[in-house]
């Protein structure tokens, strides 16, 4: 069931960039396998799926000692500082940098295991109280901060976008995060390389890829629904 439905999105996927004259090749998919059991990662690794996301460190740190070490595993979620140290050396990105606070825990971390962590800004790009982020004025000045840490390299945006019905709704809010990306870029920072534009879930990726998003972070459309109980969602 797991490869049919990896089938089917990267189909899907594909058909996205299609529709808007993209090549697939700039449009990663993400295997969001939080929550999940290793045999079922196990099972899409003969289809070549390299990207995988999970949320809680503890989890990214377990999955990685378990299954092959070429793996890139992308920690999504919000990241608490006292929890930097076991991922570190795993996670091939952070997609949810929202704070100082945090990027100098990841900057003495990276520091220590002489490596450069390549990190995005995650944005609250729909404005909702909610959600963990910058609102969209903050985000040049963060960036230009962050650009001073020698051991963390600020590559893009990531946004959660609010949860809708209907993914049209969404539309406008990857339209914008995308226009505030093609503005970042052209700023040319010194030490920020914005490559990368992660946005786009389930319900919502194929209208992200067609705004520009260049990973897109897909859980339940691949392995199901996700069982969550107060285990699952506790810190
Ligand atoms: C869980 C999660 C996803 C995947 O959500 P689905 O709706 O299951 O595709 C994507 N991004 C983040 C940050 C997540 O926490």
């Amino acid at each position: 069931m797991v490869v049919e439905n990896y089938r089917d999105v990267l189909h899907r996927v594909e058909e996205s960039c299609k529709r808007v004259d993209r090549d697939p090749r700039e449009v990663t998919l993400i295997a969001v396998s939080k929550t999940k059991p290793i045999s079922m990662i196990r099972e899409l690794l003969p289809e070549h799926v390299m990207d995988f996301g999970e949320n809680k460190p503890q989890e990214l740190k377990e999955k990685y000692g378990e299954l092959p070490s070429d793996l890139h595993w992308h920690m999504i979620g919000h990241l608490q500082r006292n929890k930097v140290k076991y991922i570190i050396d795993k996670a091939c990105m952070i997609h949810s940098l929202d704070s100082i606070r945090l990027a100098q825990t990841i900057q003495t971390e990276a520091e220590k295991h002489r490596l450069i962590m390549p990190v995005l800004i995650e944005v609250n790009i729909a404005e909702e109280e909610s959600k963990f982020g910058l609102h969209a004025e903050e985000v040049v000045d963060f960036i230009t901060e962050v650009s001073q840490y020698p051991n963390l390299k600020v590559s893009g945006l990531m946004t959660i976008a609010p949860f809708v019905e209907n993914p049209e709704e969404n539309r406008i809010h990857f339209r914008n995060l995308y226009n505030l990306f093609v503005d970042i870029k052209g700023r040319n920072i010194d030490n920020v390389d914005m490559c990368s534009l992660s946005m786009g879930m389930t319900n919502d990726y194929e209208v992200a890829i067609e705004e520009g998003a260049t990973m897109v972070r897909v859980g339940t459309g691949i392995f199901g629904e996700r069982a969550y109980n107060a285990l699952v969602d506790a810190e």
